[in-house]
């Protein structure tokens, strides 16, 4: 026991800070809507707080929420699932193969693609392409 009286565990709130500052913002959009089961409370009024110093507003954020989940696949726990190549939440699911050092096909795999890396020119042609 500190003589603070509490301590938090788990969350180093500089380091969340200087993510915060240097995030996109839609990345941070993200983070308060679609994947807010999954912050910490004190993330989350660091993360509110630098999108209204963005000049980003309630209503947007509502908004981003909607067009969010119109599209998203979402999980059982209510946040969105993520992109296999990147954090943005994905928006489609299809068969590829896992491999060995990024080479050799081990085993097939489901991968979930954001709406950029669904579109984007596969340099693994076993990379999922959309819908099918
Ligand atoms: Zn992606």
């Amino acid at each position: 026991m500190t003589g603070r009286g509490w301590v938090m565990l788990g969350l180093d709130l500089k380091r969340v800070a200087a993510f915060v500052r240097g995030a996109d913002t839609e990345d941070l959009l993200d983070r308060v809507t679609v994947y807010r089961g999954g912050m910490e409370p004190a993330a989350l009024d660091l993360m509110e707080a630098e999108l209204d110093r963005r000049g980003v507003t309630r209503s947007d954020i509502a908004d981003h929420h909607i067009t969010r989940r119109a599209t998203a696949i979402m999980l059982p726990d209510g946040t969105a699932q993520r992109c296999h190549f990147c954090s943005r939440p994905a928006v489609v699911r299809g068969w590829g193969w896992h491999r060995l050092f990024g080479r050799v096909p081990i085993v097939p795999w489901v991968f979930a693609c954001c709406d950029s890396h669904r579109s984007r020119p596969r340099a693994n042609p076993d990379e999922p392409a959309g819908s099918g």
